[in-house]
């Protein structure tokens, strides 16, 4: 049996099977290296890049150790936003398929604080969230977790970055100190290796550096003349390579909406990401990304981090981030766990140091590439596949999405292949649908009753 086959891992029951079924046949370097450290229970500090499977890897091991008939909370995992906390609550879900009966909650700050009082009441298996929020849930007595069995911290870099390290420290004081502890990173300043100390029992350092820029992520620089240039190149290069899903990540929040508002008088599908959204603006932003209703996502780095696209095609950098281990960590979020991406990073003769220092921290020297020349492919903005509706209903009205997948497909005039992905929020939910059936699919909703109740739906 290979060293990167799940089964050599001796894993609980239906594991395995689950893992096949989710398309993992072989684990990724990080895994191979970190789980059989994790199932013995031993503490980890891992470092590895973005995309290389770390959700799993502690995920799994939480999971093996869990013992569902103890219902009382056995893992906390700590993430820096709720976009990942969300993602991370939904892969161990996933993980957790073949496993009857396991609570995952997720806590996270941006939400009201009554269902979640609520929810804590009925008790969990696994937390997972942001800091401030769990340490407010520890503070006022609502969460204690004596019988914890396992704290993860998830991209413990990004939580020291955005401030969270009194929370951090209030929360792992409340904790049993007989415990087992993951940590997981990027990247592993001084900061990350004195916490480190301080939180975890003889851990082992796992460390798996593939290098994304060499594999099968193209990183392709071109050279601009000032910031109009750059905003023509941004366009060429779209329509050049006429990507499903294109992130173009920004240095600022004014660069962003200025990018993305000059995109869209192009006729680019586009939306900006970025700080000075409310929650909600940011979770349709999110949806319609997501649920392919949108091509082009403009984003400041913080608020990219919800982003989780599989198959990212394309990341443009408007300029080089400002801090390089940012930057590699941009361009590894295309092409992730195996799928091609490409990234261009747009540089002018004034950025020609922070060339040098990108050089100097890949260890290897970038060329810069000819820009594409618009005739070869003389094209349009394209319309992304698929159409956004949102719904004026959500899981306070108890809607699922079946029920809505349901009320499109029933009289069989609207195939079920041509709804896309359903979310549902407390108080509205999203439907994507193939542009053709926009029409059909309003009515339906709009004329008729889902669950024998009227609801609005409209076109975003
Ligand atoms: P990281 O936290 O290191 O950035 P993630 O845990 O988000 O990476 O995983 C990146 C992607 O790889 C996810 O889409 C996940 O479903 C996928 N993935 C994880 N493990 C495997 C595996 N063993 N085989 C195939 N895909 C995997
Ligand atoms: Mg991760």
């Amino acid at each position: 049996m290979s060293k990167k086959n799940f089964l050599s891992l001796g894993l609980p029951n239906g594991f395995v099977d689950n893992l096949t079924s989710l398309g993992y046949c072989e684990m990724t370097a990080i895994q191979a290296e970190s789980l059989p450290k994790i199932l013995a229970g031993e503490d980890v500090i891992a470092k590895s890049k973005t995309g290389s499977g770390k959700t799993a890897a502690f995920g799994l091991g939480l999971l093996a150790s869990l013992e569902v008939k103890n219902f009382c909370i056995q893992a906390i995992v700590l993430c820096p936003t709720r976009e990942l906390a969300d993602q991370v609550s939904k892969e161990i879900r996933r993980l957790a398929r073949s496993t009857h009966n396991v609570k995952v909650l997720t806590l996270c700050g941006g939400k009201s604080i009554g269902p979640q009082i609520g929810s804590l009441e009925h008790g969990a298996h696994i937390i997972v969230g942001t800091p401030g929020r769990i340490e407010d849930h520890i503070k006022k007595g609502r969460l204690t977790a004596n019988r914890l069995k396992v704290l993860v911290l998830d991209e413990a870099d990004r939580m020291l970055e955005m401030g969270f390290q009194p929370a951090l420290e209030t929360i792992i004081g409340s904790l049993p100190q007989e415990r087992q502890t993951l940590l997981f990173s990027a990247t592993y300043p001084k900061e990350i290796e004195s916490m480190a100390q301080k939180i975890t029992h003889k851990p082992h350092l796992v460390e798996v550096d593939i290098d994304h820029s060499d594999g099968i992520i193209k990183e392709n620089l071109f050279e601009v003349t000032d910031d109009q240039h750059r905003l023509y190149v941004i366009s060429l290069l779209i329509l050049k390579h006429n990507p499903n899903s294109v992130v173009v990540f920004c240095n600022t929040k004014r660069e962003t909406q200025m990018i993305a508002d000059h995109l869209k008088s192009q006729g680019f599908s586009t939306l900006a990401l970025h700080g000075d959204l409310d929650q909600k603006q940011r979770d349709e932003a999110l949806v319609q990304f997501d649920n392919k209703s949108i091509t082009v996502i403009v984003a400041t780095d913080v608020a990219a981090r919800g982003l989780d696209i599989e198959a990212l095609d394309l990341v443009i950098n408007y300029q080089i981030a400002r801090d390089l281990d940012v930057h590699v960590h941009r361009v590894g979020r295309t092409g992730r766990a195996g799928n091609e991406g490409m990234a261009c990073t747009l540089v002018s003769s004034e950025e020609d140091y922070k060339l040098k220092l990108l050089e100097q921290h890949l260890g290897k020297r970038l060329t810069v590439d000819m820009l594409p020349e618009q005739m070869n492919f003389d094209r349009k903005p394209r319309l992304p596949d698929k159409v956004c509706l949102k719904i004026d209903g959500g899981k306070k009205q108890k809607l699922r999405p079946g029920d809505i997948l349901g009320a499109l497909t029933a009289d069989n005039d609207i195939e079920s292949d041509a709804i896309g992905k359903i979310n549902i929020f407390d108080f509205s939910a999203y439907v994507a649908v193939n542009r053709a059936v926009v029409t059909k699919a309003l009515d339906k909703i709009n004329q008729g009753k889902i669950k024998g109740r009227q609801f609005r739906a409209k076109k975003l």
